[in-house]
């Protein structure tokens, strides 16, 4: 099955008693039993529940794995893959990634005796460098946040698997239409389903997929061991939202392309962050790794200051000031004073985070429009 018709009926069926053809949303907590241990295959919704799993089967099938797992939040699942370790095991992670990733890493799982280590990973040899027979663990994000890097899964991959390492890849950015990491040889795929899988701006959650059984009951063992578990009306909402995701990325992706290369024409704009750039440094493996540039651009200001910065984010009107991305509407947001706004200042111009970066996460808006609105808040 293709990835359209995927995206619409993986997972679900129409409901056995009604034939009505949405999966309802089963709001319950238990399940009747007619003798102990008799049941349907549902006990209690910490466990399972038949609306969530539709989900979870929808998204194992978008992203080519066998076992999905969705949460209360990315975060949620983030947690889930980090409590497969142990005190003195290690995670190599990639160095510019998402802002919540990097605390729970640093700030909890440190606590218990986790080592992290983080690296550039555009630089293979960097991440060879740091593997040791602690090594557990190797966590991608690609595209990253906010800078767009792209990573090679398939090199981190065979790398990982001669030595035995798990790869898990945050795939956020790309979405599963863009990009499946299971096919380069990745363990876990994460997503934060608030973003573009739930595409609308109204659910936040979260969600794991891999295609080893064994790795797949201890995620699911520790998932309801620990309670991280979606409700089943966001659960319904997000497959609702999934069944467009196919168009809503085919838009993301021609009005970001129209954009970036509207922001290479306006002379306030100095550098511009997006993988279908011929000169951004991973353009030929974006090509191969990805099936088009996907929504977000960042981009820095000639007069490279907070001010300036300030000005234009507060200044557009369609794209709205706000945390989050891969909603249909676009937003726009300034990482050093939002989402980096903890990491230092000269930690955070390492990786090219600097005072006027600006991030776009391009909406399914009519392209023209978000155009002249860019254009008018950079005057
Ligand atoms: C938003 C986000 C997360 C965290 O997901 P939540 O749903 O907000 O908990 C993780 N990784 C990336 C890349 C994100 O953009």
């Amino acid at each position: 099955m293709k990835f359209g018709t995927k995206a619409i009926h993986a997972g679900q069926h129409p409901d056995p008693t009604t034939g009505a053809i949405m999966t309802p949303i089963y709001q319950t907590s238990t399940y009747v039993q007619a003798s102990p241990g008799d049941h349907k295959g549902y006990e209690y919704s910490r466990t399972q529940n038949p609306t969530r799993q539709a989900l979870d089967n929808n998204l194992a099938a978008l992203e080519n794995g066998t076992y999905g797992l969705t949460f209360s939040s990315g975060m949620g699942a983030i947690d889930t893959v980090a409590k497969l370790f142990k005190p003195g095991d290690e995670v190599i992670s990639t160095n510019d990634l998402y802002g919540g990733t990097y605390r729970i890493f640093t700030k909890i799982f440190e606590k218990y005796g986790v080592k992290f280590h983080f690296v550039g990973m555009t630089d293979i040899a960097a991440i060879e460098e740091k593997i040791n027979s602690n090594t557990k663990l190797i966590w991608i994000e690609t595209p990253t946040n906010p800078m767009l890097n792209v990573i090679d899964i398939e090199k981190v991959s065979s790398l990982a698997k001669a030595k035995d390492i798990l790869v898990a890849v945050d795939n956020t950015f790309a979405s599963p239409y863009l990009q499946n990491p299971i096919d380069f040889g990745a363990d876990i795929v994460m997503h934060s389903v608030t973003k573009f899988l739930g595409g609308h701006s109204d659910v936040v959650m979260g969600a794991l997929v891999c295609n080893d059984e064994k790795l797949y009951e201890e995620l699911a063992f520790i998932q309801n061991s620990c309670g991280a578990i979606p409700g089943p009306q966001d659960c319904f909402l997000v497959l609702r939202g999934i069944k467009t995701l196919h168009i809503r990325m085919q838009r993301h992706c021609e009005n970001a392309a129209v954009i970036a290369k509207y922001l290479k024409t306006n002379d306030k704009v100095d550098k511009i962050y997006w993988p279908g750039f011929e000169d951004h440094p991973q353009h030929e493996l974006s090509k191969k790794q990805m099936r088009d540039f996907g929504g977000m651009i960042s981009f820095t200001l000639k007069d490279n200051t907070t001010a300036a910065a300030n000005r234009v984010v507060s200044r557009t009107k369609l794209f709205t000031l706000a945390e989050s991305l891969g909603g249909v509407e676009s937003l726009i947001g300034h990482p050093a004073s939002m989402t980096h706004a903890s990491i230092p200042k000269e930690e955070r111009e390492k990786t090219g985070v600097v005072d006027s970066l600006i991030r776009l996460s391009v909406g399914i808006e009519d392209v023209d429009d978000l155009q002249a609105d860019l254009e008018e808040a950079l005057k």
